[in-house]
């Protein structure tokens, strides 16, 4: 058989290999402690899931208009206006999850050849993404500067050039936790104004911080016309497996979008889009409860990691800590794992060798379990 040179520049996703050797390990009976993971251990909102099943009972069962159901566009684009962002519904596609309106604005935005910036450690699909699209990647490491990008942006005006097309931020950051600063958006608007460069800003992670407030990329002076702005409901609504999501931009973008999305996707699921009306407007204690947890498991990590000599840099939002690690971040996480019976991402499968990424979307008594069994091992 013969297989496109597209799919073949791109591996499977490297996080799925630990979480395929952990799963190996259970079955064998071993209690693995799962701090790989990157969905919260919440249930989605009970009121969510009583909208999504009355959507089906009423029938909402069949295909939607491929952008959305109306009101869900019109509810995302009011939040969208409420973050400062100048949106109406039809400057709104809907999505099964963020990570299709991702590849969907990344095919519409890229050729072959073009040149796309990624800020390191990245979360790993949007290297996939980008090689899917044909697209040069070109990187910049932020981990010189404890994942921040005020301090890099010498480094990224180094790398942008009128080459470039495509940079993408994440803010808050998977794998890091890192919120980037208004001044760190305003050089990059500087930077993509210089060489006319659209700016895909996922903000998936915006509801989860920790007394940081992400500023909206698309609200930056001069920023509207060249933003696209992703976000989805998997991690605020604890909606992962719902899968819906949306991305928000120019008209004409979603005008080309648009074509993609209907000759792939067709739509989201119609009940989904009906049960992601009410998580946008009935969750604020949900996900004020939701936070709280995450906050107090963050401080609990960075207590015991402190006891044990580890610095590593405070993540500002999203549940992910990136830990320093003193061997090949590869060998210590397949250690840790095997030895330890704990389960973590190499800091390489993002750009980011040297550490391992430790999820915190666990409870306090598993988290703790694991940091006792890593310093029994004699990995911390
Ligand atoms: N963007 C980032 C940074 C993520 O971490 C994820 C999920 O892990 C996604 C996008 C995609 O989320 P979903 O497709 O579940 O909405």
């Amino acid at each position: 058989m013969h297989f496109s040179d597209r799919i073949q520049r791109v591996e499977p996703s490297a996080t799925l290999a630990i979480s395929n050797l952990a799963a190996e390990l259970e079955a064998e009976g071993a209690d693995v402690v799962d701090l790989s993971v990157g969905e919260p251990d919440f249930p989605t909102p009970e009121n969510v899931v009583a909208a999504g099943k009355e959507a089906m009972d009423a029938g909402h069962t069949g295909y939607t208009s491929s952008n959305g159901i109306p009101e869900l566009k019109e509810t995302i684009a009011e939040k969208l206006r409420d973050d400062g962002l100048d949106h109406e519904a039809g400057n709104v596609i809907v999505t099964p999850g963020a990570k299709q309106a991702l590849y969907e604005a990344i095919q519409t935005l890229v050729d072959d050849g073009d040149e796309v910036v990624l800020l390191d450690p990245a979360w790993v699909s949007y290297e996939a993404m980008v090689k899917l699209a044909g697209g040069d990647l070109n990187r910049v490491d932020l981990a010189p500067h404890d994942f921040q990008l005020e301090p890099a942006l010498d480094e990224l005006g180094e790398a942008m050039s009128d080459e470039t097309e495509l940079l993408v931020v994440n803010s808050p950051s998977n794998p890091t936790g890192a919120v980037y600063s208004d001044a760190a958006l305003e050089g990059v608007r500087d930077l993509a104004v210089e060489h006319d460069v659209t700016v895909i800003s996922d903000e998936i992670y915006q509801e989860i911080t920790y007394g940081a407030e992400p500023t909206s990329l698309g609200t930056v002076e001069g920023m509207a016309d060249r933003t696209v702005t992703i976000n989805g409901f998997s991690k605020a609504y604890s909606m992962t497996g719902w899968r819906l999501g949306y991305f928000a931009g120019p008209e004409e973008l979603i005008s080309e979008a648009g074509k993609l999305h209907s000759h792939s996707v067709s739509c989201a699921t119609n009940f989904v889009q009906h049960a992601g009306v009410e998580a946008l407007r009935n969750t604020d204690e949900s996900v004020e409860e939701m936070v709280e947890a995450f906050a107090e498991r963050r401080e609990f990590l960075l207590d015991r990691l402190g006891q044990q000599g580890v610095e590593a840099p405070e993540p500002e939002g999203a549940f992910y800590l990136m830990m320093p690690v003193a061997a090949d971040d590869q060998t210590w996480c397949e250690q840790a794992l095997e030895e330890a019976h704990v389960a973590t991402v190499p800091g390489s499968a993002f750009g980011a060798p040297g550490y391992a990424r430790i999820s915190y979307a666990n409870s306090k008594e598993r988290i703790g379990e694991a940091v006792d069994r890593l310093v029994e091992a004699d990995l911390l």
